[in-house]
């Protein structure tokens, strides 16, 4: 029964009903991801224009703007919760997290303040602690939930600054490396560094930081009278995977009184491996961590965490309020998310988090990464045997660079062959791999990191790349 009064307030059965209509084209899309195009934006650059409108004065049935939705907005795009998509860091998912979401916007809770929702706000903080967990990080680690990664490095960026940096912090410098994300730079540029105060560290032939460069710019950039005070590490470059070594810029960064940041956003989750804990040995040590459960816990998008190592300097940093707000907590044990936050009315992102690993625990998580590692290893071990085939980038987590590097060809030739030959793997729709540029060279990647992906999916990718490698060579 429609209030005609108050059509904003749907009935019992208008909530099932419109529930019900959105859960049957959302089952029937996902029960078909796999016989999905990877990536067909084409119509979508086509219909969008089409799509323009001045604001709608009056309602439509909502059938139409699901078939709108279903059957022509949403196929033409990167199919990016697709088990073929293998290019950037590939998006997740979780259909769990989407029905927690469901909860937590249906519910509405005010989940930033302690005192406005004190039990979900404790369900957040557990979602925080279990990844302090994960990272090796002591009981005084804080952190907070952010919109992604990039927004976590900045919060990052912004809490070393006010713990570590005057008010005056002009003279304050940043260190990442050459293949670092570009969010990092991004990160100190808006929290009001000189775009030349962030210098970028070469890095070795595995694409990681070199830590004698680094002290070698550290020690110059003293001697001008500049003012060295944080490096950001990368555990899990974006490029080709590569992790810097944590341990050595410790060790650095406590020698020179340098907050240490690592940039987990693609690599840290694999923290639940054991392999993971050994490529990011003596993670715990630094003092910020940035995590992206958007992409390691195959969360939909909308997830990042930052985590500090000290958890009252993320309050500190973050810690104003106001006559109008409602009186904050003084105990450690109860958070008001707020405190730790650029944000202050946010989402209940905690519940997106909380909802699949209560149902499934860690050990699902744990087993689907190790799949995904060990999936990119024989990814590299079959490209590694196919004649003409150079790998660039080994997997040091989920992630390979690879190219076609024939005989006879010159290295002149070889980007323009590659970009051919990447072309012709991406059209046969059934696996997307995107480029990257590694010292100047077209690199095609492969990056494993979907739950959906499985070894019957990276048969047909490098199936597809054995047959895109003969038709561009003629063979
Ligand atoms: C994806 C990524 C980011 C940025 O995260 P968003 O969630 O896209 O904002 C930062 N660093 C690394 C290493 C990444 O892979």
């Amino acid at each position: 029964m429609t209030d005609t009064d108050h059509p904003l307030e749907l009935s019992g059965p208008e909530m099932r009903a419109l529930v019900e209509a959105a859960l049957d084209r959302i089952v029937t899309h996902i029960e078909s991801l796999p016989t999905q195009p990877v990536s067909n934006t084409r119509a979508g650059f086509e219909l969008a224009p089409s799509l323009a409108e001045p604001l709608p004065e009056e309602g439509a049935a909502v059938s139409g703007l699901l078939d709108l939705l279903f059957e022509r907005a949403i196929p033409p795009s990167f199919n990016t919760a697709s088990p073929g998509y293998l290019a950037y860091i590939p998006g997740g998912g979780l259909f769990h997290s989407a029905v927690a979401d469901l909860i937590a916007d249906s519910t509405n809770r005010y989940t930033s303040v302690y005192g406005a929702a004190p039990a979900l706000a404790q369900l957040e903080a557990n979602v925080i602690a279990w990844f302090c967990q994960i990272a090796g990080y002591p009981p005084e680690a804080r952190g907070t939930l952010t919109s992604g990664g990039s927004l976590a490095n900045w919060t990052a960026l912004v809490t070393a600054r006010r713990e570590r940096l005057p008010e005056n912090f002009l003279s304050g410098v940043i260190y990442a490396s050459d293949q670092s994300h570009y969010s990092v730079a991004k990160g100190a540029i808006l929290a009001g560094f000189p775009e030349a105060n962030v210098r970028e560290v070469p890095t070795d032939d595995l694409f990681r930081l070199r830590v004698d460069a680094l002290a070698e710019l550290i020690a110059e950039d003293r001697r001008r009278g500049l003012t060295p005070f944080l490096i950001a590490a990368s555990a899990g470059t974006t490029n080709t995977g590569a992790v810097d070594p944590l341990a050595e810029l410790a060790d650095l960064a406590a020698r020179e009184g340098l907050w240490l940041h690592v940039d987990a956003a693609y690599g840290g989750f694999f923290l639940l491996t054991a392999e993971g804990k050994r490529a990011m040995r003596e993670i715990e040590r630094a003092d910020s961590i940035v995590l992206d459960p958007h992409k390691g816990l195959f969360l939909p998008y909308g997830t990042g965490a930052v985590l500090v190592r000290d958890g009252e300097a993320l309050r500190r940093a973050h810690s104003l309020t106001a006559d109008y707000m409602p009186g904050m907590q003084n105990d450690p044990d109860r958070v008001d998310f707020s405190q730790y936050s650029p944000e202050l009315s946010r989402p209940f992102r905690g519940l997106r988090v909380w909802l699949p690993f209560k149902m499934h625990g860690a050990g699902a998580f744990r087993a689907q990464l190790e799949e995904k590692l060990a999936l990119a290893r024989l990814a590299a071990d079959r490209l590694r045997a196919m004649p003409g085939i150079e790998i660039l980038a080994e997997p040091q987590l989920s992630l390979l660079a690879f190219r076609l590097a024939p005989a006879g060809v010159s290295e002149g030739e070889l980007n323009e062959l590659n970009h051919r030959f990447l072309d012709r793997v991406n059209a046969r729709q059934r696996v997307y791999l995107t480029p990257t540029r590694l010292r100047g060279r077209f690199a095609p990647r492969i990056c494993v990191l979907s739950f959906r992906t499985h070894r019957e999916r990276m048969e047909m990718a490098l199936e597809d790349i054995a047959a895109a490698q003969r038709e561009v060579l003629g063979a």
